[in-house]
């Protein structure tokens, strides 16, 4: 049968290192549900549409034709048959994703999208994000929630950064956290029967190892 694997947590806990080398391991698709967000959000940025304006969001969530590869080897994701993997990782993609996120039909939208992955992922799928485990799919085989000290996860982005201020990513993590947090709809959550992974002083071998065994138990 189909193994359903959960993780989520909060960015810059090794959530998507993780996940990509699980499903590797273990022959299983991957499916980064953040990126997803991210290529919403950038469509809308390339549209014109007002970031302030929830209707506005909402009234677009629609539109875009978003696809995303689940091979954990070279995942991939298109906005309306264009390769977005780049520019979904900008200041100004990541600055506004928390609020496109926020709207409930974005995420309708995006979680009917996560959904039927799921279920066709012939031999199961790791999926990666902030609610898969409490909303997205409750019945999942296993969910994991990683965790990390604000300090090693501001260290760890600014190093993906290369170079970045580490001060002002751990503040514009903190911030994403937050508004990711409090929103209304499925929020950033642990859901009650997630295995809590506190990855601050483990290596991603080790974490990789962990939730390999959490898996193959
Ligand atoms: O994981 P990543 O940092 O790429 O996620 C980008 C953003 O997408 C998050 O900050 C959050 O606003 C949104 N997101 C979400 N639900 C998910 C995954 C990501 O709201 N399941």
């Amino acid at each position: 049968p189909a193994v359903i694997v959960a993780i989520d947590g909060p960015s810059g806990t090794g959530k998507s290192s993780t996940s990509k080398a699980v499903a590797a391991q273990l022959g299983l698709s991957y499916l980064d549900t953040g990126a997803q967000y991210r290529a919403i959000t950038w469509w809308m940025v390339n549209n014109g549409i007002d970031i302030a304006d929830p209707a506005a969001i909402a009234d677009a969530a629609g539109k875009p034709d978003i696809v995303s590869g689940t091979d954990p080897a070279a995942p991939t994701i298109t906005v309306d048959g264009t390769d977005v993997a780049g520019p979904i990782r900008t200041q100004e993609v990541t600055s506004k994703v928390s609020a496109v996120s926020a709207v409930p039909e974005v995420r309708a939208r995006i979680t009917e999208l996560q959904r039927s992955l799921a279920a066709s992922a012939a031999g199961g799928i790791v999926v990666e994000g902030r609610d898969i485990g409490t909303t997205v799919l409750p019945d999942a085989d296993l969910k994991v929630f990683l965790t990390a000290s604000a300090e090693a996860r501001a260290a760890r982005r600014s190093g993906e950064l290369k170079g970045a201020d580490v001060q002002a990513t751990r503040e514009a993590l903190l911030k994403r956290d937050a508004a990711d947090s409090s929103r209304k709809t499925s929020p950033l959550a642990k859901a009650d029967d997630a295995v809590e992974v506190d990855t601050s002083d483990l290596t991603l071998p080790q974490v990789i190892a962990c939730v390999v065994s959490l898996v193959e138990e």
